[in-house]
């Protein structure tokens, strides 16, 4: 049996199966990965990508920002890939119970998934810092400079910069899910964000399957360990 083989097997057993997922989950669908080589991180900016990316900055030179936010961080053309529209099967056939994701473009919801706890917020929701009224991603595209309400106040993503904490309910509920997960698939993450990457000390279940392109802390711990593109195995099974 190859590994494809052992993952669809893990997975006809499964009845609640969790899926927590990074950039590499993206990646395939056109949207750099951060901190990859090829990534953010390599281009030339005046400041580096994290600095940018962080609560200071955002307080501090809103403008420029949005300058690299609305340059770099959105990525609306992209599209869903297998490994989104099969997560959103295996939703839909009562077998898997949430995704959670580091990633912040919506593309587990675009496939159709509805249970997605997103640890670092989305880019397709904005918020008014002042009065809370909501806008939508379009509002900031079409917009110039610092994006402000109707009441004055300037509109942020809702997005976890650096500095910032994560939102508790998203994490309870992402916790909730791992500890009574049967399943859990790690996929296209190194496992290198905390807090996030924490979270999945709390799984107890049967089978931990690991699916990357490079090693992670936690693959002494995993049944299957699969290094191959994300999407391309689980267009396979
Ligand atoms: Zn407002």
């Amino acid at each position: 049996m190859d590994n494809i083989e052992k993952l669809a097997e893990i997975v006809n057993n499964s009845h609640s199966i969790v899926f927590f997922g990074g950039a590499g989950v993206s990646t395939e669908s056109g949207i750099p990965d951060f901190r990859s080589v090829d990534g953010l991180y390599s281009q030339q900016w005046d400041y580096p990508p994290e600095t940018i990316l962080s609560h200071t900055f955002f307080m501090s030179k809103t403008e420029e920002f949005y300058r690299f936010y609305r340059a770099k961080m959105l990525c609306l053309d992209a599209k869903p890939n297998a490994a989104h529209l099969k997560l959103a099967q295996l939703e839909k056939e009562g077998k898997l119970s949430a995704v959670i994701t580091q990633n912040i473009d919506g593309l587990h919801q675009a496939a159709g998934s509805r249970k997605v706890y997103e640890l670092h917020g989305s880019v397709l929701r904005n918020y008014c810092t002042k009065c809370g009224k909501f806008y939508d991603v379009r509002y900031i595209i079409d917009s110039e400079g610092v994006p402000k309400c109707e009441c004055g106040g300037i509109v942020k993503p809702d997005v976890v910069l650096y500095e910032e904490a994560l939102d508790d309910s998203t994490v309870s509920g992402a916790v909730n899910a791992i500890a009574s997960a049967d399943t859990l698939i790690i996929g296209g993450t190194s496992l290198n964000v905390y807090p996030a990457a924490g979270l999945i000390r709390y799984f107890r279940g049967e089978h931990l399957v690991i699916i990357n392109m490079a090693p992670t802390q936690m693959d002494k711990n995993a049944e299957l360990l699969i290094c191959e593109r994300i999407g391309e195995v689980f267009s396979r099974i």
